[in-house]
């Protein structure tokens, strides 16, 4: 028996580490790389040959809503066909758990506008084999995928089940209502969930729900989200992501609520989204430059971490303006020609440089959020 299970032979690595891309051998041992440098194709029980790929880590896709479709597309497509490995579900309170079975059909709605995705094709392809959050996870578990995934605790379901779908979208929470959903959220984090989600916009939020109404996480309240975030606290784990601009609030405020969270919580917010424009002489159209100030103070801060997502779909402006995209989605648009590569991928990484722990920002899909 060879000393690894695999060898890749003469692959040029790109790390995920800002490491100059490099030729080297990698051999891999118990399931992980367990060498990176000189190897014989003898050395491994497998050899594959990568002379002329490229070799790198998967891409981890943090916002996604594949919630339905990984349960008929293992490989969530498209994100499985561009190196993406790892999905995050679940976001901007948008998930199918704990849902009870008479409010299944309600629950899918809720995607159907603002992700487009038909009623008609989640009843079909989705089992609906659980009710709670655990019970969901474990459907997740059972079904054959093509990437890994993880899941947020969407706010929305949380509060369809304890305050019921017209209370939700008529008055805030009571404290014991919400102390009910922090309990929800404690099992949900226990069970293996990544943290909890939000789109908290307000009544004005541009994303609506199928009936045109406010989804029931732009709702919630204050005291809410500070219960969610002192359930993190208590556990020491899990991450906030919040969807959370209303097209009549400052943004100053919008950053102040993120800013409390990640202080109350002690965990990272995932602040959705910096979105970057310029004029046809590369200027800063909208507020990202602002943003990243904020982030960068927050990243001054002992006490705050917040990582900030940029939004692909003012990337891709310049090649899908013209979809409807950008007023749908309640961003500052801009015209098709005035779309500059340079300064967008400038501000990519000034943003990049601007997370908190170092790590890149993510990546998203356009027309995903
Ligand atoms: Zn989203």
């Amino acid at each position: 028996m060879a000393e690894f299970e695999t060898v890749i032979i003469g692959g040029t690595i790109i790390d995920g580490l800002r490491t100059p891309r490099f030729t080297a051998d990698i051999g891999i041992k118990g399931g992980r790389v367990a060498y990176i440098g000189r190897l014989q194709p003898h050395e491994g029980d497998e050899v594959i040959d990568a002379s002329g790929l490229i070799v790198a880590p998967g891409f981890v896709d943090v916002h996604t809503h594949y919630d339905g479709q990984i349960f008929w597309d293992p490989y969530c497509t498209m994100s499985g066909w561009h190196g993406i490995t790892s999905v995050v579900v679940g976001n901007c309170g948008f998930s199918f758990a704990p849902v009870r079975p008479e409010m299944r059909d309600r629950a899918m709605l809720m995607l159907s506008r603002t992700e487009a995705i038909e009623l008609e094709a989640l009843q079909a392809g989705m089992p609906w084999d659980w009710v709670t959050f655990p019970e969901y996870l474990d459907s997740l578990d059972r079904q054959a995928k093509g990437v890994n995934v993880t899941s947020y605790c969407g706010v929305s379901p949380l509060m369809m089940w304890v305050m019921g779908l017209e209370a939700g979208k008529g008055r805030t929470a009571t404290d014991d209502e919400i102390e009910q959903m922090c309990v929800l959220l404690d099992e949900a984090l226990e069970a293996g969930a990544c943290g909890w989600s939000a789109q908290w916009a307000g009544n004005d939020s541009g994303q609506r729900d199928y009936d045109g109404t406010s989804m029931l996480s732009d709702l919630m309240s204050v005291e809410q989200a500070h219960g969610f975030s002192e359930v993190l606290a208590r556990r020491r784990t899990g991450l906030t992501q919040i969807n959370g601009h209303g097209a009549n609030r400052p943004f100053t405020e919008t950053w102040a609520r993120h800013e409390k969270l990640a202080e109350i919580s002690g965990r990272p917010v995932l602040h959705n989204v910096v979105e970057f424009f310029t004029d046809q002489q590369g200027n800063a159209v909208g507020n990202y430059r602002e943003t990243i100030e904020w982030l960068n103070a927050c990243k001054r801060s002992s006490s705050v971490s917040t990582l900030a997502m940029v939004s692909a779909k003012s990337l891709s402006s310049g090649v899908n303006q013209s979809d409807g995209w950008l007023s749908r989605g309640g961003g500052t648009g801009t015209d098709a020609g005035s779309f500059s590569w340079t300064s967008a991928r400038k501000a990519l990484n000034q943003a990049a440089r601007s997370t908190v722990c170092g790590r890149s920002s993510a990546v998203g899909v356009p027309g995903s959020l």
